[in-house]
């Protein structure tokens, strides 16, 4: 397929103060814009990032038929760029937009396009330690018409945002047994719009209690932990690594994966598998070493510090030598090109 390209006259890139700034607020040069309608992809561009237009009917603003993706490029130690699994957030975007009856990406629209793309923003990663660029691809539904049906044309876009070193400080969250992130036959498993809006609320009521954010539980007992914010959850328990199996109300994270795939390589006890919260109770009542940390693209692994579980607070372990550290640390070095990526995870 070809990507057409109208570059910017004067990039803005040299005043950009990178010592400063906020994430996801100041957008890269260039965005790719591409346009579906019955049945086909019609056209596709890289051009100067603009604000749209955009008709009030469009069914996008109505019905939600909305997908994202959310994934990374980083400026390696030997000056290469490396865009991290970007055949998996292909793959999981498709799953998303299957769900949400919307039209798949070919893999020559959504990977060459944004190999393109970062080609061309490469001077927005920063060559200070831990920067990376933040790649944004997302559809809409377009159509204009109020009548609630699917809609038969449809915005694939691109935009990109830098981002700083990401430290996350041990975090305090509460287990959540009252609201539902995703339920059996849900949404849960697609990157679907909704599912983040609807999460604001139960997160803010968590906020106002002094917690950073919520454990979901499953939909119907509320008894078994399924993720925590926007990240997928892990316990290492007496070295044990645990984590919820991925399914209709699990996230398939990219994260996840490749920390598993790390974790077996390294020969340690891993365990995919549902984890109830008696099990978690009894794991601090009985004094074992417990760690626990949500695991997603933005901050790798962010340790809990505190979990308030009905009315109680348990505290994992967040020490220097905890294991999860080893996970984060490897990961990084992969993506940074100081290790060997025998997994193939660098594109
Ligand atoms: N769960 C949810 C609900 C998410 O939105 C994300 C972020 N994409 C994750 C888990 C972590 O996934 P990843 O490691 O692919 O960023």
């Amino acid at each position: 397929m070809e990507i057409k390209l109208q570059l910017k006259q004067n990039n803005s890139v040299d005043q950009f103060n990178f010592d400063q700034f906020q994430f996801g607020v100041e957008a890269t040069d260039h965005m790719l814009v591409a346009k579906y309608k019955d049945g086909q992809w019609e056209s596709a561009t890289i051009r100067p990032f603009e604000s749209l237009q955009i008709s009030p009917l469009a069914m996008c603003l109505h019905y939600g038929q909305t997908v994202f993706e959310g994934l990374k490029a980083y400026k390696q130690v030997n000056g290469d760029l490396s865009i991290f699994r970007l055949d998996r957030h292909h793959a999981r975007m498709n799953e998303s937009l299957r769900r949400m009856a919307m039209p798949e990406l070919p893999e020559a629209l959504f990977c060459e396009g944004i190999k393109q793309l970062v080609g061309l923003e490469q001077d927005w990663i920063s060559d200070l330690e831990g920067y990376s660029l933040y790649i944004r691809p997302f559809m809409i539904a377009t159509e204009e018409r109020l009548g609630v049906s699917i809609s038969k044309e449809y915005l694939f876009m691109v935009v990109c945002t830098p981002m700083a070193a990401y430290y996350s400080k041990p975090l305090k969250v509460k287990v959540e047994r009252q609201y539902t992130r995703a339920a059996k036959g849900g949404v849960g498993a697609a990157k679907n719009g909704g599912n983040y809006g609807a999460a604001y609320y139960p997160a803010n009521l968590a906020q106002q209690e002094g917690f950073d954010q919520v454990i979901w539980t499953d939909g119907r007992d509320h008894e078994y932990v399924e993720e925590s914010g926007t990240m997928n959850l892990m316990f290492i328990i007496d070295g044990k690594l645990i984590t919820p199996p991925v399914g209709e109300t699990v996230l398939a994270g990219v994260t996840r994966d490749a920390l598993l795939t790390l974790a077996k390589d390294l020969r340690w006890d891993v365990e995919e598998r549902p984890i109830s919260l008696s099990e978690i109770k009894m794991a601090f009542e009985s004094g074992k070493k417990v760690e626990a940390f949500g695991v997603g693209t933005a901050a790798v692994i962010a340790p809990f510090e505190q979990i308030h579980m009905d009315g109680v607070d348990y505290f994992p372990s967040v020490d220097a030598d905890a294991k999860m550290f080893q996970l984060k640390q490897q990961l990084t070095a992969i993506r940074s090109g100081e290790q060997t990526d025998k997994f193939g995870w660098n594109t």
